[in-house]
């Protein structure tokens, strides 16, 4: 029984235009029906086509007749422990690994997720401890959280396979490609088959799609072992990348994401929004936040400062931070703060500092705090990045939503927390150079003829390490030259993004 508040009356706008079911209650999960209200009209022109709309209602069913707890899904389950490999009925399964950071799983999650949609599997998280305190089921009637068998009996169970892995083994993919378990075709026509001494697919495969894979793995991207990987049961994927640009780069896969997708700077646009509902804790967070700290402003701008290297020197950060703000005129201000004071000739913008780190916002604050009406705001400050911390989590998602809901980002480059912000709100950020990993300090490396940000092409985040190998001529691409959506992104050299 479904617990309606009945005053609510839902409209097309509540359900995202048709993106999101209505067969979830309100009570359970607030953000899905509220979430439309904090967003502004000016990006509601990204509509969902009424295929996408249509492939989701498919998934769905999908999830609900083999998710957890169904027949079918014991089934699967027993098959993969006693290492059978034939599909029975049409129940596949894409296991998603967990590991990194939040904003990184989330763009691997919404991936695997359009990669399960491409190719008919159920998408299964193997979350972590706290998926379940971020965010709400995305689909009805059924989990997709993978269910955790007991400790004992999860030590002998296949899936303990998922504990521990750290992106090498056996079954992979690239490892089985490698190794000759799977060959190809002497013609050269690009056909593979499993060898010989396999003969049949083997009962599950890794997929591992992770900065600095291989070639082998990086073969994935090809329309002939994607047939092969079709008869694969069971894949466990491995990523912490935003892969979409390489399933739109994938043969089998183009004609119908470009179909999904007739716009293609909003494909995180759609999928973030029909995946992640923060759950009413966190969603209670951010638009209390919201309500005290930003709704009152006429505008509001959002500065995300993500710094990777340690040794960076913060005076250098902020130098660059603030000389984008100026440069670009993103805070406009009133040149006495006496005008401020009165509230004569104020701007009537909230800024929104986001950091690990407070000093960044104090600094920020000392500039601006008295020149903008709507003041400058630091939702918190957790020193560090913390691993399998559900409180943390829980406010580096709060905080993505508050970005999410400004009018203008600044965000720091490379930074998958910034790519989430972004793509929900469908803004295209301004973008600040990271200096290399190598760098002694933040000079180092970087050009000084470059601007301290560039506005990025498209909402869409950057898929950091792409394979530029493309199959049918069996050389490598200049990525950007393959089709016109497809470019490279302003931070990350190699990567590539949807515009
Ligand atoms: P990336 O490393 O910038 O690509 O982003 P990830 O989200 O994958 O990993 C960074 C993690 O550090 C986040 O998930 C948070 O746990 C934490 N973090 C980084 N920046 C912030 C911030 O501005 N606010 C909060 N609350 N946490 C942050």
């Amino acid at each position: 029984p479904r617990d309606w508040d009945p005053p609510f009356n839902i409209t097309g706008d509540h359900l995202l235009d048709g993106l999101l079911t209505a067969d979830f209650s309100r009570k359970s999960c607030r953000s899905r029906y509220e979430f439309a209200g904090y967003y502004n009209n000016n990006s509601s022109s990204h509509k969902p086509s009424p295929y996408l709309i249509a492939k989701l209602r498919k998934q769905e069913s999908l999830q609900k007749r083999c998710g957890p707890g169904t027949a079918a899904y014991k089934n699967a389950v027993r098959r993969l422990d006693s290492g059978e490999s034939v599909v029975n009925g049409d129940c596949r399964y894409l296991v998603y690994i967990s590991y990194r950071g939040l904003g990184n799983r989330m763009l691997a999650i919404a991936s695997s997720f359009l990669y399960a949609v491409l190719t008919d599997r159920v998408l299964l998280i193997d979350g972590g401890k706290d998926a379940g305190d971020l965010f709400c089921e995305p689909f009805p009637e059924t989990t997709w959280l993978l269910p955790r068998p007991g400790w004992l009996s999860f030590f002998f169970s296949p899936l303990s396979r998922l504990q521990g892995y750290l992106g090498g083994s056996k079954e992979s993919l690239g490892n089985l490609l490698q190794t000759g378990a799977v060959t190809m075709s002497a013609s050269g026509d690009g056909n593979v088959s499993w060898s010989p001494a396999s003969r049949s697919p083997p009962p599950y495969l890794y997929i591992h799609l992770s900065g600095g894979y291989g070639f082998h793995d990086k073969l994935f991207f090809c329309g002939a072992q994607q047939r092969l990987l079709g008869e694969v049961p069971w894949l466990f994927m491995w990523t912490d990348n935003y892969f979409v640009p390489g399933l739109f780069l994938t043969p089998p896969f183009t004609g119908e994401l470009e179909a999904m997708f007739p716009e293609k700077g909003a494909v995180f646009y759609h999928l973030g929004r029909y995946l992640f509902h923060p759950t009413n804790a966190v969603w209670h967070a951010v638009t209390s936040y919201y309500h005290s700290n930003l709704a009152g402003a006429r505008r509001r701008v959002g500065l995300q400062v993500r710094v990777f290297q340690k040794k960076q020197p913060p005076q250098v950060v902020l130098d660059q931070l603030l000389s984008c703000v100026r440069g670009e005129k993103l805070v406009p201000v009133t040149e006495t703060t006496t005008a401020a004071a009165n509230g004569s000739a104020s701007s009537g913008d909230a800024v929104l500092v986001t950091s690990l780190s407070s000093w960044y916002y104090e600094r920020v604050r000392e500039e601006y705090g008295g020149r903008v009406a709507g003041g400058v705001h630091q939702p918190s400050h957790e020193g560090r990045q913390r691993w399998r911390d559900a409180a943390h989590d829980m406010r580096a998602l709060s905080e993505m939503y508050l970005l999410s809901m400004c009018d203008v980002l600044v965000t720091s480059g490379y930074s998958t927390f910034g790519y989430v912000a972004q793509g929900l709100a469908g803004l295209r950020p301004w973008v600040m150079a990271r200096a290399p990993m190598w760098a002694d300090d933040w000079r180092e490396g970087l050009d000084p003829s470059e601007p301290p940000c560039r506005r990025a092409a498209s909402a869409e985040p950057c898929f950091h390490s792409p394979s530029a190998y493309d199959c049918a001529a069996g050389r490598d691409v200049e990525l950007d030259k393959v089709t016109p959506y497809i470019r490279r992104c302003v931070d990350v050299k190699c990567g590539i993004k949807l515009v």
